[in-house]
């Protein structure tokens, strides 16, 4: 029997309305921690599997695009796939992962709005012997994730403090400098990674008061950005301007944990700062508008992340799972990625169990490198208008 499925939020035309294949679960399957589930042969009606994949948003540009290269790539090695975006809103993300596990999804790829909001839905796919790939954020709570495929997130936040402590030369020179950190969303998982990894190379510099941070939040949560909002992120740091910064006290680096709360960083900057020296100013997905505000010197770095081979890492490693292999590390090597990848089986405890993590390795991209590693290898193109346009 074909049911029609219909999705809460969809990309444009065509994934308006799918025929869905009509294997749901049996309620009487065993539960059993994902990585020991017996795949199903579930299967579309045309015979094809079934991928569903469920982002979070459509409202930060990466998330998007995340969402078209997955679903090119499965289409493209012949699956029939089921596209949804939560749109920010996590009872509407549970609702289109239920959906798609009711329309007899062979395998799920999340990327969870709210990482501790998924427990229950994760047990009914488990129920239904449909496993999991966690996307890029890693699901808390639950056992049945079979694999999380991400970059190194702690790697981002490294090269964020690396990058500020190169530029301020704090090693080499005596000056001292005032610093603000502007982080990510609590509820999800990357973020307290990335903050971490930056604090932890700036930390030593503001113990030896080489680094001041004059609005005096240094702990994770009271930098935090609610849903990593840009508005968000722009008000707060409006009140750290004017709350900390209206004397003759320079502003010297801002530490944005992504592209999307430096663009409110660099905006409360704009209005409210005036004072003429140069902030450095961090980021990270290489979002359009943040490409702009470097090549016209208002950000400094973004940390780049080829969304591209996540996605060609989601698509190998659901193959394997669907092939009933247990990839391991092997699946590196047999795929003969042409990028750097690593295993990792201790890093990422999802508190219920330590999820085997397949880790890409971002870039820094700056004024100096944006074209030699955005344009020329193919990721970005320039338009009419000079600035960089991501390829698709
Ligand atoms: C992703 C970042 C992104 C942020 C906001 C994180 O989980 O890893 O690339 O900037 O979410 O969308």
């Amino acid at each position: 029997m074909r049911r029609l499925f219909s999705y809460f939020l969809i990309i444009a035309v065509l994934f308006s309305v799918l025929l869905t294949g009509c294997n749901t679960s049996s309620s009487d399957s065993p539960v059993k921690p994902s990585d020991e589930l017996v795949i199903d042969d579930h299967h579309s009606d045309d015979g094809r599997s079934v991928v569903g994949i469920s982002m979070p948003s459509q409202s930060l540009e990466r998330w998007n695009r995340d969402g078209l290269f997955l679903k090119n790539g499965f289409e493209q090695a012949g699956f029939e796939v089921l596209l949804s975006f939560g749109n920010d809103l996590i009872d509407a993300q549970i609702d289109g992962i239920e959906e798609m596990i009711e329309a007899g999804a062979d395998l799920l790829i999340i990327t969870p709005i709210d990482a501790s909001s998924l427990v229950n839905v994760c047990k009914k796919a488990a129920m239904a012997n449909v496993p999991i790939i966690s996307y890029d954020r890693l699901i808390l709570k639950t056992p049945y994730i079979s694999y999380y495929v991400s970059f190194d997130n702690y790697a981002v936040g490294k090269l964020q403090g690396e990058y500020i402590r190169d530029r301020l030369q704090l090693d080499t020179t005596a000056n001292t400098y005032n610093i603000e950190f502007v982080s990510g969303d609590p509820a999800d998982n990357n973020a307290t990674y990335f903050f971490n990894g930056a604090f932890d190379v700036l930390s030593p510099y503001i113990a030896s008061g080489r680094l001041a941070v004059p609005s005096g939040q240094t702990d994770f949560y009271s930098t935090a950005t609610s849903s990593w909002s840009k508005d968000i992120a722009q008000e707060r740091f409006e009140n750290i301007l004017n709350s900390y910064y209206t004397s003759d006290r320079l502003l010297h680096a801002v530490c944005c944990s992504n592209d999307s709360t430096a663009l409110g960083t660099c905006l409360a900057i704009d209005y409210d700062y005036t004072k003429g020296n140069n902030v450095i100013v961090t980021g990270q997905d290489a979002d359009e508008p943040n490409l702009r505000l470097i090549l016209d010197g208002k950000q400094d770095m973004t940390v780049f992340k080829a969304l591209v081979n996540e996605s060609i890492a989601t698509l190998e490693l659901a193959k394997s799972i669907l092939n009933g292999k247990v990839p391991g590390e092997g699946l590196i090597a047999e795929s003969s990625f042409d990028f750097s990848c690593r295993y990792d089986t201790s890093s990422y405890d999802n508190g219920q169990k330590a999820v085997p993590a397949y880790l890409l390795y971002p870039t820094v991209i700056t004024k100096e490198n944006i074209i030699t590693e955005l344009v020329d290898k193919g990721y970005y193109e320039i338009g009419e208008d000079g600035y960089l346009r991501a390829v698709q």
